[in-house]
């Protein structure tokens, strides 16, 4: 866990342009009832338990529909993983959770995307700030050609934390990776040099680092080898404490493995959603079932 001080030090803005007041109702609403502090942002919406809800969320891109009407409820230090075939627009949804789609020219999204109830999707709130508090991991890791500390250190320092600060924000972040006992007498080695599982999680420290409120991950281990994957879903059980974790995956067994809720995703439209129990072993619906049981995808 990231120490008080280092965090106190960090930015505090708010996801909101010119609301920097706003942060403190943000950080002390969180957890599963952030949303009653945050009555004020967006009045009509429950948060209760949940830290994320996307509501009728349209995408296209230039003029090929990806996503019709997806609402989704993600709730709070809970793994949700997105499953469906290869196309059904499970990497797309992802990217609207922290606006990622904004940086690919001809994706258009309509719809409302609530964290800690605050539209993501508001005029005056800044992407960026988004994304400091939803994080991302990505299907190939791609640590900078830089050192393991300096891929750590390198979003703190960019939001300001003091340099005498950094070298213990680090190894929690690397802690909090699963990987401080691998790394901890090489810092100053570059990343590259890392294997692909260890090089995943230090993708992951690196976003812990400017401490999120929620982790997205597209097919992580789909480029790791059995004992990566393994160590890499054992860290996102541990990491669940702390943040959201959203998963794309193929995997179904995965799912089963991490995720206490499942989204199953078919063509552009949310099937189905549920526990990932009632997903895998009494779907309501008939294409739910086909899909988890392997009769197509
Ligand atoms: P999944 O993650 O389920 O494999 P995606 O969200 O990647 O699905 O893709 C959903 C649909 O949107 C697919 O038809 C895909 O070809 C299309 N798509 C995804 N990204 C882009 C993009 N950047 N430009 C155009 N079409 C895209």
């Amino acid at each position: 866990m990231v120490t008080s001080n280092a965090l106190a030090s960090m930015a505090t803005d708010g996801i909101r342009t010119g609301r920097s007041a706003h942060r403190s109702a943000l950080e002390a609403g969180r957890g599963p009832s952030a949303g009653a502090s945050l009555a004020a942002a967006d009045a009509d919406v429950d948060m209760a338990g949940d830290r994320i809800v996307a509501r009728d969320v349209h995408v296209r891109y230039g003029d090929k529909v990806a996503l019709r009407g997806t609402s989704l409820r993600m709730r709070a230090n809970t793994c949700t993983a997105l499953i469906g075939p290869s196309g059904c627009g499970k990497s797309t949804f992802l990217r609207c959770l922290n606006r990622m789609n904004d940086t690919i020219d001809d994706a258009h999204v309509t719809g409302e995307i609530f964290l800690d109830g605050e539209n993501i999707y508001a005029s005056d709130v800044d992407p960026v700030a988004v994304r400091r508090r939803v994080g991302m991991v990505f299907q190939r890791s791609n640590p900078f050609p830089k050192s393991i500390f300096e891929n750590v250190a390198y979003g703190p320092r960019r939001l300001g934390t003091p340099k005498r600060e950094l070298g213990e924000l680090v190894e929690q972040s690397l802690r909090s990776g699963g990987l401080w006992e691998e790394v901890k007498d090489r810092l100053d080695e570059s990343a590259l040099g890392l294997s692909g599982g260890q090089q995943q999680r230090l993708c992951i420290a690196r976003a812990l680092a400017v401490d999120p409120d929620v982790l997205l991950m597209d097919e992580p281990a789909s480029a790791l080898d059995p004992i990566a994957t393994a160590k890499l879903e054992e860290l996102i059980g541990e990491l669940r404490a702390r943040v959201t974790i959203i998963i794309v995956t193929h995997n179904m067994q995965q799912a089963v493995r991490v995720a206490q809720h499942t989204a199953f995703f078919y063509m552009g439209d949310l099937v189905e959603a549920g526990t990932t129990d009632a997903i895998f072993n009494s779907p309501k619906e008939p294409k739910t079932a086909d899909y988890v049981s392997g009769r197509f995808g």
